[in-house]
C-alpha cells in the first residue's frame, strides 16, 4: 500500500473501523456498482459504500473521490446546505436517520458541527462509524494570534509522534482547544483525502484510495495557484482580523499574521463586548489594517459598524470560510472556494 497513514492512533482507529464498516456493509446488502460485473473473491469490494458528510466543503472532495472511483454510481450525501454555518448548523431527524444508515460518516470534528455533536456522539454508540477528520491532521491550538506557529509546514504527520498521551490529546479535542478549520491549509485537505479514501477502500475497493491519492494532488497542484496569488501581498501587508478565530491555519500555512478577531474564540456563536471591540479598533489603528474578513455563511452587520468605528478606509471583505458557495459564485467546489478567498484576500490587502 502507498498511502502513508497519518500517525499510529489513526492505524488503530482504521483496523477498527475495518471491522465495523465490512460487518455493517455485510448485514446492510450494500448495493453492487458494476451490475454484471462478475463477483471475485474479494466480493465485498464491490460494493459502493454510502457516505453521509457534514460540511460542504468536506462534502466537495468526499464527492470527487466517490465520483473518481464509482461514477454515478457514487452514494455520497452532504447534510449542511450551502451557506449555513457550520458552527449552528443542527441536523433533522430525517438527517440522524440518514447517518445511522450510513456505511461511513465524514464529519470535520473537533467541535466544529457544535450543533450536532449529541447526534453524532449517539450514532457513533449505535455502532456508526464516524471519521473526525480534523483530529487525524495534526490540529493547531486555538487562539494563536498575533504571529503565526513556528512550522515547517511539510511534516504534519511526523509531528504526530510529539503526541505521548492519546488521552490527554483526546480531553483536549473535547474541550474545544484546538481549531477546527484546517481546510484553511490546503496541504492537510490533500491529506484528508488521501485518508477518506483509504477508508472508503475498505470496503469500497482500491478505487478510492487511488482516487483519494488523485484528488489530493489535485488539491496540492491548486496550492500552487494560491500561493502564487497571495504572493503578490508584502510582507508589511501580510496582517487579518477575522470575524472569528477561523484563519489560523491559513496564516500558519501561508505566513501571515493575524492581529484580532472581532469574536473571539473558534465558534461563530461566542461573544464580544464594547470594550473587546474597541480594543480592537485601536489594534487596527495602531497595525494600519486595510480590511476585516467575514464569512459569506454569517451576518456581516458588526464588521460593518466595526470599520465604521475606524478612520481610515478599511474594507469588509466577505470570504469563503464555512461553506461553498452557491451556483454562479465561482466557489462551488472546494479547490475554487481557495482560489478565490486567495484572491480576495490578495485584492483586500493591496
Ligand atoms: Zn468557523
Amino acid at each position: 500500500m502507498k498511502l502513508t497513514r497519518n500517525g499510529r492512533q489513526w492505524g488503530a482507529m482504521v483496523s477498527l473501523a475495518a471491522m465495523l464498516t465490512v460487518a455493517g456493509c455485510s448485514a446492510a446488502g450494500g448495493e453492487i456498482v458494476q451490475a454484471g460485473s462478475v463477483l471475485t473473491d474479494s466480493a465485498e469490494n464491490d460494493f459502493a459504500p454510502s457516505v453521509v458528510v457534514t460540511t460542504t466543503i468536506l462534502g466537495s472532495v468526499v464527492s470527487d473521490i466517490a465520483t473518481c472511483a464509482v461514477g454515478d454510481d457514487s452514494r455520497v450525501a452532504v447534510l449542511m446546505p450551502l451557506g449555513a454555518d457550520p458552527h449552528d448548523f443542527q441536523a433533522s431527524s430525517a438527517q440522524v436517520a440518514q447517518m445511522a444508515k450510513a456505511d461511513l460518516i465524514v464529519a470535520n470534528g473537533l467541535g466544529l458541527e457544535e450543533g450536532m455533536l449529541d447526534a453524532l456522539e449517539n450514532i457513533e454508540a449505535d455502532g456508526g462509524v464516524v471519521m473526525e477528520i480534523a483530529s487525524l491532521l495534526d490540529p493547531l491550538p486555538l487562539g494563536n494570534l498575533d504571529g503565526h506557529v513556528e512550522d515547517d509546514h511539510d511534516d504534519h504527520a511526523e509531528d504526530d509522534q510529539e503526541l505521548e498521551d492519546p488521552a490527554a490529546e483526546e480531553e483536549a479535542h473535547d474541550h474545544g482547544d484546538f481549531d477546527p478549520h484546517f481546510w484553511f491549509d490546503m496541504e492537510r485537505m490533500a491529506q484528508a483525502a488521501e485518508l477518506i479514501g483509504a477508508e472508503l477502500a475498505l470496503t469500497g475497493g482500491e478505487a478510492y484510495e487511488t482516487c483519494g491519492v488523485s484528488v489530493a494532488a489535485d488539491i496540492r497542484a491548486t496550492e500552487l495557484d494560491v500561493i502564487t496569488t497571495l504572493e503578490e501581498i508584502p510582507e508589511r501587508d501580510r496582517i487579518l482580523v477575522t470575524d472569528h478565530d477561523s484563519l489560523g491555519y491559513f496564516a500558519t500555512r501561508y505566513d501571515f499574521r493575524i492581529v484580532g478577531v472581532v469574536i473571539p474564540g473558534g465558534s461563530t456563536l461566542g461573544e464580544t463586548n464594547s470594550q473587546e471591540l474597541a480594543a480592537l479598533v485601536a489594534t487596527m489603528t495602531t497595525e494600519n489594517v486595510a480590511a476585516i474578513f467575514g464569512d459569506t455563511a454569517t451576518n456581516s452587520e458588526l464588521l460593518d459598524v466595526l470599520a465604521s468605528e475606524l478612520d481610515s478606509d478599511v474594507s469588509v471583505i466577505q470570504l469563503y470560510v464555512g461553506s461553498l458557495g452557491g451556483p454562479g459564485s465561482g466557489a462551488e467546489t472546494y479547490q475554487e472556494m481557495m482560489l478565490i478567498n486567495a484572491a480576495l484576500i490578495a485584492q483586500g490587502l493591496s
